[in-house]
């Protein structure tokens, strides 16, 4: 299964992702970035894969991935 892949060194939490998202499936994380920026977060058990967040997104945060849990790999980075 695919699941939208969080590169979270690059969000620069416009919330654009999440002010878009159908089914209220990003939330942000506690700790920053390297940035300076609280980064996107995707709730797997919730998230369609509709894609919109790839599309809204200015900075190219997300990406469609094989889920790692399948392939032993990470989801962010
Ligand atoms: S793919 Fe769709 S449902 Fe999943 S996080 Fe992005 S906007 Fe939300
Ligand atoms: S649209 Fe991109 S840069 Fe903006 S909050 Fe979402 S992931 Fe971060």
């Amino acid at each position: 299964m695919e699941i939208m892949n969080v590169k979270l060194e690059r969000c620069k939490q416009c919330y654009l992702c999440a002010q878009h998202c159908p089914n209220e499936a990003i939330t942000f994380s506690e700790v920053l970035n390297t940035a300076g920026y609280n980064y996107a977060c995707v709730n797997d058990e919730i998230c369609i894969r509709c894609g919109i967040c790839y599309i809204m997104c200015p900075d190219g945060v997300y990406s469609i991935v094989k889920n790692p849990s399948e392939n032993g790999g990470l989801q962010n980075g």
